[in-house]
């Protein structure tokens, strides 16, 4: 069962913050608590999260050295092994 903010009768005159959920105004832009970017309202009355290819990028980037670390540690210790 879904919480109870659906008041699927009532037309929302306000969205939540997805990050904090606090109550914003349906054309707010950016959440005046936490300070995020929130998006339109969805249909259980939260704010979207706007997609951010900051963020994405931010993430991938950290993967990818996460990934040169370990292949590093990996190859070094097989290194040491045989030499
Ligand atoms: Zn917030």
């Amino acid at each position: 069962m879904l919480p109870d903010f659906e008041h699927s009768n009532r037309p929302l005159t306000s969205k939540r913050c997805p990050y904090c959920y606090t109550h914003l105004r349906l054309n707010a832009t950016h959440c005046i608590e936490c300070r995020m970017k929130v998006g339109k309202i969805d249909k259980y009355g939260l704010a979207k999260k706007p997609i951010s290819i900051k963020a994405y990028l931010a993430s991938l980037l950290w993967l990818v050295l996460l990934g040169i670390y370990i292949w590093k540690v990996f190859i070094g210790r097989f290194m040491s092994d045989s030499g």
